[in-house]
Order: structure tokens, then sequence, then C-alpha cells
């Protein structure tokens, strides 16, 4: 195998981070600012996690979680729709939230929700993929890889204002047991990876950030375009 020549990499922005990190929020303005097609992964895992609350589940029996895989479809534009149905609303509340973060965690419900993934993004020509292991597993050779961080205490401020609660030590307690569930994880744990760029979000101004990323962009897309 040649090792001298550099591969072509996939025409995709992989985000990955924290929750709270601004990934959401920074992820869908570098989308609309580079024409790209914006995929919310976490939605998916929130779509899913939906299902199980819906069908009387516990999203900690792994076993009766599992068996819902083969029935479910889940489909990602703009909002998320599971067999059919608009839940994009519906996703967002708290035991949502807890639910996709213990779901998640299962290897079977992975499998199926990464390669719901890769091929929504890959049937657009360019995409912004936001997550926790897209750097890492669902798209290693993403053309630009992107870890974004903030500090604990700002990620539950944000978190409270977006949900107007004003309980930031519950937040703050919330945010930490998914960032150890999320990090601590067997499977596909949240990682950085050594070619992913670092950038802490604490303190710092949207618009700064969507500079530095399109920059970023714009230069592997350019050298992309020359192998
Ligand atoms: O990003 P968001 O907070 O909406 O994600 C909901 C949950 O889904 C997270 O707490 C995380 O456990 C899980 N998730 C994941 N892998 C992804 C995206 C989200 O495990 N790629």
């Amino acid at each position: 195998m040649d090792t001298t020549t550099p591969s072509k990499k996939l025409r995709v922005l992989a985000i990955d981070g924290p929750a709270g990190a601004g990934k959401s929020t920074i992820s869908k303005l570098v989308a609309k600012r580079l024409g790209l097609f914006y995929l919310d992964t976490g939605a998916m895992y929130r779509g899913f996690a939906y299902k199980v609350l819906r069908n009387n589940i516990d999203p900690s029996d792994e076993k009766e979680v599992k068996k819902l895989v083969s029935t479910t479809a889940i489909n990602f534009d703009n909002g998320v729709t599971v067999d059919g149905n608009d839940v994009t609303r519906e996703i967002r509340t708290e035991a949502v939230t807890n639910a996709s973060s213990l779901v998640s965690s299962y290897k079977e419900v992975r499998e199926f929700l990464v390669e719901l993934q890769r091929s929504c993004a890959i049937s657009h020509v360019g995409s912004v993929v936001e997550g926790r292991d897209i750097t890492s597993v669902v798209f290693p050779d993403a053309q630009l890889k992107i870890f974004l961080t903030a500090s604990v205490e700002e990620r539950a401020k944000r978190r409270a204002i977006e949900l107007g609660d004003i309980d930031v030590a519950k937040i703050y307690q919330e945010i930490s047991l998914r960032d150890k569930r999320d990090s601590t994880r067997d499977v596909s744990p949240l990682i950085m990876p050594k070619d992913a760029l670092l950038i802490d979000t604490t303190g710092r101004d949207i618009e700064s950030i969507l500079d530095e990323i399109c920059r970023m962009w714009h230069k592997a897309d350019t050298e992309s375009k020359e192998i």
C-alpha cells in the first residue's frame, strides 16, 4: 500500500463535544453559512429514546430496549421523525434527555443509528454532523474534525437559560452525570481524537467561533480538491 499518498477525505465537518458546549447552535449556523446539510445525531438518539418511553419500556432494561431496534424507522431532516411521526418538539423533555443518555450506551442501538447517520450524511454533497462519536467512530475520515468544549459551570448556565429553568445547581448535576456516562461507556465513549481541533467556547462570542470554523473548513476543502 502506498502510504505517501494522502487519502481523499469525506466532505463532512464532524463536531463532537459534551452537552451544552454549544454544538447545536454552532453546527446549525456553520451549516447555514457554508451551505451544507446539518445532521443532529443527538436528536436521533432522543427520537429512539422517545419511542422507548412511549412503549412503556424502562430505558435501563437493555434487553427490552434492544428488541425495538428492528421495528423502528428514524429520519432526520431539520426535524426528527420516528415511524413517520414528527417528534421534533417531544424529544426535548427532561425524561427523554435522561433516557437518551441511557439507551445510547447499548451497542445495538448505536450500530443501528450510526448506519443511518452515515447514509444520511453521505447522501448530501457536504454535511455538518454533530454528536459524541462523529470524529472518532461515525466519520473518522471527515475532512475537518472539531471538538467543542466549555467549562461545566458555563454549560450548566447555558442549558438553564435554554430551558428557562433557574435551578442551575440541578442542571450542573445532570450535565456532570451525562458527561460521566458519555465518556465512560464501553461503546463509543466521548473522546477527542488526536487529529481533531479543540475549541473551548467558554467566554467566547459565537461570531468569532463561526469565523474560525469556516476558515478551517475552506482550507480543508481547498486541500482536499488538490488531492
Ligand atoms: O446532543 P444531545 O444532548 O441531544 O444528545 C442526547 C444524548 O444522546 C446524549 O446525552 C448522549 O448520551 C447521546 N448521544 C450519543 N452519541 C451521539 C449523539 C448523542 O451517545 N453521537
